[in-house]
Order: C-alpha cells, then structure tokens, then sequence
C-alpha cells in the first residue's frame, strides 16, 4: 500500500509564504492497494493536483472516492478534478456519513455554486451501497466509524491483503463537550496496530477554551489516541489555516517528545503535501 498526501489543510485553503512547506491546500489523501486499486480519501482542494496526476498516468481503474464528510473544505475540489471530465472515468461514491449525498450533488453541481449541473458531468458515477460497515475494495477491507463532528463524519480504516494498514480520521474532537459518539479508547480499539495512522490535529490548548465544540482535536489529545492504538507512524494532519510552517514545524518537535516521554514507539510525523508513505504491514 502506498498513501500520498496531496491536501493537509483543514477549514480552508491556506495558500501562501508562510505555509509554503506543509502546503495551503485542504484535504485529500490518494491510497494505492496491492493490486493497484485506488482509493481516495475526500475530495479538498488537494484532488486537483492528484487529477492531473492521474490523466498523465492515464489511470483507467475505477475511482473509489470515500468521504469523510461533506463540509467545503472536504468537497470544495470534486468540480476540479480532471477525471470527472471524462466519459471514460468510472467514480464510485462511497458511503457518506449522513443522508447529506443527494443534498450534497444537488448543492455542488446546481448551476449557481458551478456552472455545470450534476446530470451534464460525462464520468459515470455510482453510488456504493455496501450492507454492513465492512466491505471489500480492491485487495482491501475498508471499514467505516462514526466521529465526533457536527453534523456527522466518519473516519476508515483500511486493511490491505498485503498485510498494510491505514487509519484516516479526520474531522473528529475526541474530547468534544456535546454528546461523544465514538469514545478515544473505542477509536483507540479500532485504529490499533495499524501501519499509519492520520488524525485531525487542528488545534493547541492555546485555542481552548474558544474552539470547544467546532468539531477537531486538540494534539495532546491525538498523542493519546497514538499512545493507546500504538500505530507504525501517527501523522497529524488538517491542520489549522493559521498555523505557519514553523509552527509546524515546532508542534512535531514537541509531539515526538511527548511520544518519547511516553516510551511509546510510535513515529510522529506532521503531514504534508506530496509527502508518500509506504505503512508497514504490522
Ligand atoms: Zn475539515
Ligand atoms: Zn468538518
């Protein structure tokens, strides 16, 4: 398995000097499976670099696009992906977090957000409806879990016949002050021993108390998750449109202290754009 980070922003592009290294554009995250199968983790700004990507390659397997959610910064990038233009290319829609999907392409695609409406894009899209929050995409089991987000997001965890696995959890307050619908320990369970793990890593306890309840989680906190779940590498990731490079450049040095301090092995990384990672098979 091999997993390219192609957007690492959470809320809203970040462009510009001072976050030139990490890279200004929102989420999206392209996983390649053993057998060549491809999945793509939302659709942020970051998916128009990875449909270039794919039209030089000329990538002709099915596109399994999985979202976490349906807020901007996680769809804002669909209308500019190149393959979707494309009568050839084959987009499969995973299941969504909440019944948002039909409401989702009609907002999208309504000539008033982009000028081409969703029945007039040339890709054939279908819309995935597995039976169980389990199931099968190419050599992989992908499975779904419920997070801590208003309005609903899921995170997935993705196991490879090869023996690689990968985490992806974003939009999620493991601590969130309303009602918790998947605890730190139950998503501790479900990520744990897996070759890499990605989190929401939005915000420092400098945020708090201002930004309780927005819907992301505080560092310490992930460190913790990566404590208990004792994942190959835990990658920090949606990271905060107001933090500069050096700021993250400085929460990675203080994050593998923490980690150090903990006598936990597990390899902290703050994730960046274009940053590939092959997650070991544990
Ligand atoms: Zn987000
Ligand atoms: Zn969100």
């Amino acid at each position: 398995m091999r997993v390219v980070f192609h957007g690492v922003r959470g809320s809203v592009p970040a462009p510009g000097p001072s976050t030139v290294r990490y890279g200004g554009n929102t989420s999206c995250v392209e996983v390649r499976l053993a057998d060549g199968a491809l999945i793509v983790l939302d659709a942020g700004t970051g998916i128009r670099g990875l449909g270039g990507a794919l039209l030089r390659e000329r990538f002709a397997g099915p596109v399994n696009l999985m979202l976490s959610h349906t807020h901007w910064d996680h769809v804002l990038g669909l209308p500019f992906f190149g393959p979707l233009w494309l009568k050839q290319t084959h987009l499969v829609v995973h299941p969504l977090a909440s019944d948002a999907q039909e409401r989702f392409q009609r907002t999208i695609f309504d000539d008033i957000h982009f000028p081409v409406s969703a029945a007039d894009i040339p890709a054939r899209i279908e819309f995935a409806r597995p039976e169980s929050d389990s199931w099968r995409v190419g050599s992989a089991t992908v499975r779904r879990i419920a997070l801590n987000h208003p309005g609903a997001s899921q995170g997935f965890r993705i196991d490879d016949d090869d023996g690689s696995s990968f985490a992806y959890l974003t939009d999620n307050e493991l601590t969130a002050p309303a009602k918790i619908v998947t605890t730190l320990d139950e998503l501790a369970r479900f990520t744990e021993g897996v070759g890499l793990l990605v989190h929401d890593s939005q915000y420092v306890h400098g945020d708090m108390p201002a930004k309780r309840g927005w819907g992301h989680s505080v560092i310490d906190e992930v460190l913790e998750l990566g404590a208990k779940a004792l994942p190959g590498t835990l990658a920090l990731f949606h990271h905060d449109p107001d933090r500069s490079d050096s700021d993250l450049d400085a929460i990675g040095d203080r994050s593998r202290e923490w980690m150090q301090s903990r006598s936990a092995r597990v390899e902290v990384i703050v994730a960046h754009e274009g940053l590939a990672l092959e997650p070991r098979a544990r």
